[in-house]
C-alpha cells in the first residue's frame, strides 16, 4: 500500500493538506502537521495527490 511521508523540518503548517484532506491530516499543537493514516487506499489517492500538490513547501510526499 501506498503511505504519505510529511517532512516535519519542511513543514510550516500552512493547513492547505488539512484543507485538501482533512481524514488524513491535522496540524499539532506546535503547529506542525499531523498524518493521521500513513497508508491509504487507491481510492484516496486522488486526495492525497492534491493535498501533496497544495502543500506551499514541497513537505509532502507519496511513497509507492
Ligand atoms: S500543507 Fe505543507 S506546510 Fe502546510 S501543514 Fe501541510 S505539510 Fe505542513
Amino acid at each position: 500500500m501506498p503511505i504519505i511521508k510529511a517532512d516535519l523540518e519542511l513543514c510550516q503548517g500552512y493547513a492547505n493538506c488539512v484543507m485538501e484532506a482533512p481524514k488524513l491530516f491535522d496540524i499539532s499543537d506546535d503547529g506542525i502537521v499531523v498524518v493521521l493514516e500513513e497508508e491509504f487506499g487507491e481510492e484516496t489517492r486522488g486526495r492525497v495527490e492534491a493535498a501533496v500538490r497544495s502543500c506551499p513547501v514541497s513537505a509532502l510526499r507519496i511513497e509507492d
